[in-house]
């Protein structure tokens, strides 16, 4: 990935705005542009876009919005940026966060009343450190779907995509400015485009071993569950052009996610009362946390897995989530009558198994710091998932003030450079304890809204 100098540069075509990847933020700032009666060209290297948004579960935080009023939560802006600053222990920049909370509810009606994107409001159990129900999905409630959704939209608004179109050069003057990208074809073939400000939406370093190794080495041998092409150009790209590059060590991860089946069984089977235990048949950590930092802990265990026990009122909640229902189906649950049968499914020693079983039903707060008094105590048949670790994305990235631009290291903005979802530094602080379920489609969204506007303000 390099930046040239544009300098005596002819491109071939010209857009006013050219768009870089082709997941929520850069669909997002796409249908903005369209909004503003510009031209939109987003440019995606793969055959068809997707990214990590179609392999998400499709949860959007927001806050103040007609789903909620409708079903009488009632929500806010402060009480939202509170949360999120709570989980992050107030080290996420301030003015992305309170951004990101102002912006979230009436984008989400935007992309309903201006696109036709249908939402509901996710109800049932509150994610770690959400006082309110503010996560909002498409009615399939897949991250498939709101792709699937988005890109209706962009067809029906005439974005242009251009598939198989992998950026590996900007052009800038010595100011930083942008005057045009440079793309690779599928055959090999070279193209460039030329463009008057430039948004980078492709997303964050989880595809990239190296850098992932170099920056978030605890979660390196877990899984990554994000898409591959997700290689880490827009940091690259921003060193290059002397950007201010912030948090490099936050991250997603995830805690649950089935074994070998590789299927995302939801935090909300621990936030009702599930524990997790090792193949020793001990708990090892508070799993009332949220299941980002609490991967960390699953990855130390004894093979890098553990069992995820429940009951059946847990799991008739959990046959709510498609990709549980999926889980289900492939026969990853497995229910068992009485501790000594679940022991045996598990391979574990039945004696520690049934020692932490008790211990759970009798302490009101255990060595962990879980406050298991407010748990519904686990009941018989127990239901079981093996599950293990894994990254689902990174948040650190290109530091953006509030209209999204890129600012530079040594001070200052780049001229017409913006980014938003996880090009972007996050709202989850410096490290992997402050992720806040939903921070990434929330940074995807809300800063592809952003940055849209921002972009055809510019050129205007
Ligand atoms: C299993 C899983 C579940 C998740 N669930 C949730 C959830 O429920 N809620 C939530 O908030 N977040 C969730 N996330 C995180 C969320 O998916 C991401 O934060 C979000 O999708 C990021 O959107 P984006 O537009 O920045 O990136 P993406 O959707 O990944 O889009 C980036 C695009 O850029 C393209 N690209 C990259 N480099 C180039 C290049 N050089 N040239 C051209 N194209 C390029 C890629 O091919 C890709 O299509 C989940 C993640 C995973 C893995």
């Amino acid at each position: 990935m390099r930046v040239s100098p544009s300098d005596g540069e002819v491109f071939e075509t010209e857009y006013p705005v050219v768009i870089i990847g082709g997941g929520a933020c850069g669909l997002t700032a796409a249908l903005t542009l369209r909004d503003a009666g510009l031209p939109a060209l987003v440019l995606e290297q793969d055959a068809a876009p997707a990214g990590s948004t179609a392999l998400s579960s499709g949860f959007i935080p927001a806050c103040g919005t007609r789903w909620q009023r409708a079903r009488d939560v009632d929500d806010n802006v402060e009480m939202m940026a509170g949360d999120i600053q709570g989980k992050a222990e107030n080290l996420a920049d301030p003015a992305i966060v309170d951004l990101c909370c102002e912006r979230s509810g009436p984008t989400l009606e935007w992309l309903a009343d201006s696109h036709n994107i249908p939402f509901v409001l996710v109800e049932g159990f509150l994610y770690t450190g959400q006082r309110r129900a503010r996560m909002h999905a498409v009615p399939e409630r897949t991250g498939a779907a709101l792709m699937a959704r988005l890109l209706g939209a962009a067809e029906t608004a005439g974005v242009d995509i251009l598939c198989g179109a992998e950026v590996r050069e900007l052009y800038a003057e010595p100011d930083g400015r942008i005057n045009g990208v440079g793309y690779t074809r599928p055959d090999g073939g070279e193209e460039r485009v030329g463009c008057r400000a430039l948004v980078l939406a492709c997303n964050g370093f989880g595809g990239n071993a190296e850098m992932v190794h170099r920056h978030i080495p605890e979660i390196a041998e877990a899984e990554y569950f994000g898409h591959a092409g997700n290689r880490g150009h827009a940091v690259q790209w921003g060193r290059a052009l002397g950007a201010e590059i912030k948090h490099l060590g936050a991250y997603q991860g995830h805690a649950s996610v089935a074994v070998p089946h590789g299927i995302l069984i939801t935090w909300a089977v621990m936030r009702e009362g599930g524990i997790q235990v090792n193949s020793n048949g001990k708990r090892f950590a508070d799993e009332s946390r949220g299941y980002s930092e609490h991967a960390v802990d699953v990855l130390r265990q004894p093979g890098g897995v553990v069992w995820n026990i429940y009951d059946t009122r847990i799991h008739e909640l959990a046959m709510e989530f498609e990709d549980y229902r999926q889980a289900e189906a492939t026969g990853a649950v497995k229910i068992t009558e009485d501790v000594a049968a679940l022991a045996g499914a598990l391979g574990v020693p039945e004696a520690t198994l049934s020692e932490t079983l008790a211990d759970v039903r009798s302490l009101a707060e255990d060595r962990f710091g879980r406050d298991l008094s407010a748990a519904t105590k686990l009941m018989p048949p127990y239901y079981a998932v093996k599950v293990g670790a894994a990254l689902f994305h990174t948040q650190g990235g290109l530091a953006i003030d509030t209209s999204a631009q890129v600012l530079r290291k040594e001070g200052g903005r780049l001229p017409n450079l913006f980014a938003g979802g996880g090009a972007a530094c996050g709202v989850s602080g410096p490290e992997v304890w402050g992720y806040s379920s939903g921070n990434g489609l929330l940074t995807a969204v809300m800063l592809g809204r952003v940055a849209g506007e921002s972009a055809a303000r510019l050129i205007s």
